[in-house]
């Protein structure tokens, strides 16, 4: 059995998955004092928070489940240029996340919910600040406002709701004319009649990046990853459960499950149901989009982000119910490209690679940090959805402060594992 190099006061912790939640964790638990063993089955980084848009959506408050959302399904699943897929044969196993989703619109429960985004993304850019101080690339985080685009007046009206939130929670958000938007970034289709600028927003230009700067950071100084395979858990006497891995069983203070969309298994084996649901996005990365874009791009009604990235621009897109195991529709990518193509005109995409992520979706849009309820010795820290990256890091705070049993930098009871 293999059991971890003490920390201060002989503290350890086992972290599961290293995605940028993981790591994160793993960081912040390290840095409050813990030995840290970050238990990974692949390669750190390369699920989910590979591909990303990279968008830090610090004022991302409205949920995507909002009044209305009943009806508007039907719709968003006729049209197939949209966002929204369900594979045939996901239909019924999905139908209860729907359904919870549903309900997670109700206009009392948006309110709550816009309240505990506000509470965590505001947060959100400022978690990352100590972490990249130490371990340096601090420029893998960019201030470069984020720009929505809209094609027509009827598009703009359907985002006044998250509008709204955004400025109802503090943000700054200036209402941009067409030569405006052509101002600030040229290059787009004459089509955009209006846009919106969020000055205030940043983006990862690299988000593979930021998980390995962190995750360097972390095995310099003294962080273990451990290259195994969660299988399960089995009883001890005091303490968190062992963990039980391909290589051998292992154990610690505190085990914090972190691994994306994956955590639905393990936590039901800790005997907790918890619904998170596999929302499959894709990207399409342009190495050579001959087109200068300098600022992050959103347009609402065609369900796409364009970012500039290191490496090329990145087109992101659709919410896909395939379930886990499923092979990924790489034809979906041609969707985002045709999207983005419409909104700039001159891009060029012979240089192309293609990836799909599966994004950790509760309904109600809110993530899983909390005590596992019939383990408190286990913490859960996932279903972060669409703002995974974004929550990264003051999800990693939120657990270490739980772990030492402290008060929270914010109350995570709306976060809580057996809410649903
Ligand atoms: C197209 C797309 C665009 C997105 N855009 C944004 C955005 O702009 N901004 C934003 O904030 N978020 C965005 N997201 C969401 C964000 O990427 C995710 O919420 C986030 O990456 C989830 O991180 P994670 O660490 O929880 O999961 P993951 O990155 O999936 O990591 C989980 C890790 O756990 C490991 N693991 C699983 N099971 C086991 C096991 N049994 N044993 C050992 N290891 C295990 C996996 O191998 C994996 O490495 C986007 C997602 C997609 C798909």
């Amino acid at each position: 059995m293999s059991r971890s190099a003490n920390g201060a006061d002989g503290r350890t912790a086992i972290v599961i998955g290293a995605g940028i939640v993981g790591v994160c964790c793993a960081v912040s638990l390290q840095r409050a004092g813990y030995a840290v063993t970050l238990i990974e089955r692949d390669q750190p980084g390369m699920a989910c928070s590979f591909g990303n848009a990279g968008n830090i959506g610090s004022s991302s408050f409205l949920p995507y489940s909002t009044p209305g959302i009943a009806r508007r399904i039907p719709k968003m699943l006729m049209d197939k240029r949209g966002a929204l897929k369900v594979r045939p044969g996901q239909f019924l196993k999905s139908l209860p996340w729907f359904v919870r989703f549903v309900r997670a619109g109700r206009a009392d429960r948006v309110a709550r919910i816009i309240e505990a985004r506000r509470a965590i993304l505001t947060r959100a850019l400022d978690a990352y600040e100590p972490l990249l101080r130490d371990a340096g690339g601090r420029d893998v985080i960019q201030a470069k406002g984020k720009l929505m685009l809209f094609e027509s007046e009827a598009a703009f009206q359907a985002v006044q709701r998250d509008l709204g939130a955004r400025r109802d929670g503090g943000a700054r958000v200036d209402v941009l004319s067409s030569d405006e938007v052509r101002q600030l970034q040229p290059g787009l289709s004459p089509s955009i009649v209006k846009g919106v600028f969020l000055p205030e927003l940043s983006h990862c230009v690299n988000p593979l990046r930021l998980t390995r700067q962190l995750l360097a950071h972390f095995l310099a100084r003294g962080g273990i990853l451990q290259a195994a395979e969660v299988k399960g858990f089995a009883p001890r006497g005091d303490g968190p459960p062992r963990v039980m891995t391909d290589s051998g069983p292992c154990e610690a203070s505190v085990v914090v499950l972190a691994a994306g969309v994956w955590s639905k298994a393990l936590a039901r084996q800790l005997g907790a149901r918890v619904p998170v649901e596999s929302q499959r996005g894709y990207h399409a990365m342009l190495a050579e989009p001959a087109v200068d874009i300098r600022i992050p791009l959103m347009a609402n009604a065609r369900n796409v982000l364009i970012t500039p990235m290191e490496e090329g621009l990145r087109c992101t897109g659709i919410a896909e119910h395939a379930g886990v195991e499923a092979a990924p529709n790489y034809a979906l990518t041609d969707l985002v490209l045709d999207h983005a193509r419409a909104l700039i005109p001159g891009l060029r995409t012979e240089r192309v690679s293609r990836w799909m992520g599966q994004r950790p979706s509760t309904p109600d849009s809110l993530p899983v940090i909390g005590r596992s309820p019939r383990h408190p010795g286990v913490i859960f820290a996932f279903g972060h959805g669409h703002t995974g990256l974004t929550m990264g890091a003051i999800t990693g705070k939120l657990v270490a402060e739980l772990a030492a049993g402290g008060p929270t930098t914010i109350d995570v009871a709306p976060y809580r594992p057996d809410r649903f």
